[in-house]
């Protein structure tokens, strides 16, 4: 009997411990568009803007989740303007265990191609070139240097965490996405992205693909694509909460 109730508690504790909430974060919003780009070949033209794929992409998202019993929350549902400070705030009122921000890169070069994913780390060059793109346009250079001290804590007690969830959900996409629609991969990254700091929680930041190559915007503003690159971030998500339960039987058994 005392080994019944032991292990009933054991697997109470188990299932507690796994009921994860997620965030998902629409990059920019309202009058923040993030990477623009006037499109040709049309009549009218449009200006496509980085704000409504990333909206249209992380709504996929939330419904996947939610259709699989998670505990999901977007920070914007629509067409509105949220601080980076006010989206770490809903982080904290939700008590969000993982944070997925969804963007659309951008670069002067017109035959830019690929998928890439972030995970916030300030230990590499690389990474602190990233902060001066458009991702981080609403900090200004004295929250910037209050921030360093804040971003060294954050890493410490994330990049644990934030490291494999990239590195899964990348594989997901890469595997799916990638070789369905023939995308090259740019690999899972560190960057400085001040959105992750300051949700203080474990996270990833997602680059969908490139706004400025025509080829790309045109993919992505397709539903299609949006469905298969939200249905990859979910298996990625789920076989990452997969892998954390595996780990802590594991440890448990070791006890
Ligand atoms: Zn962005």
């Amino acid at each position: 009997m005392k080994i019944f109730i032991s292990l009933i508690f054991c697997l109470l504790t188990i299932i507690k411990s796994e009921a994860f909430t997620i965030l998902i974060d629409p990059g920019h919003g309202g009058e923040d568009d993030g990477a623009k780009v006037l499109s040709h070949g049309k009549n009218p033209e449009v200006m496509i803007k980085e704000k409504d794929i990333a909206l249209m992409i992380a709504e996929k998202i939330h419904e996947l989740l939610l259709a699989k019993n998670y505990t999901v929350f977007l920070t914007r549902s629509m067409d509105r303007t949220v601080s980076l400070p006010e989206r770490a705030a809903i982080a904290e009122k939700t008590k969000a265990d993982l944070f997925i921000s969804v963007h659309i890169n951008s670069s002067p070069e017109s035959s830019a191609v690929g998928f890439e994913t972030y995970y916030l780390d300030n230990h590499n060059e690389v990474a602190i070139k990233k902060v001066e793109k458009t991702e981080n346009i609403q900090m200004k250079g004295d929250e910037v240097v209050v921030q360093q001290i804040l971003v060294d804590l954050v890493v410490e007690q994330t990049v644990s965490t934030s490291k494999p969830l990239a590195q899964r959900i990348h594989s997901e996409i890469k595997n799916s996405v990638g070789r369905k629609y023939g995308i090259s991969s740019r690999g899972v990254k560190p960057g400085l992205f001040y959105v992750l700091a300051l949700s203080k929680r474990p996270g990833v930041l997602l680059e969908v693909g490139f706004i400025s190559t025509q080829k790309e915007r045109v993919r992505m503003m397709n539903p299609d694509f949006q469905q298969d690159y939200a249905k990859a971030v979910v298996n990625g998500i789920e076989k990452f909460i997969q892998s954390r339960k595996m780990t802590k039987i594991k440890k448990h058994h070791r006890k």
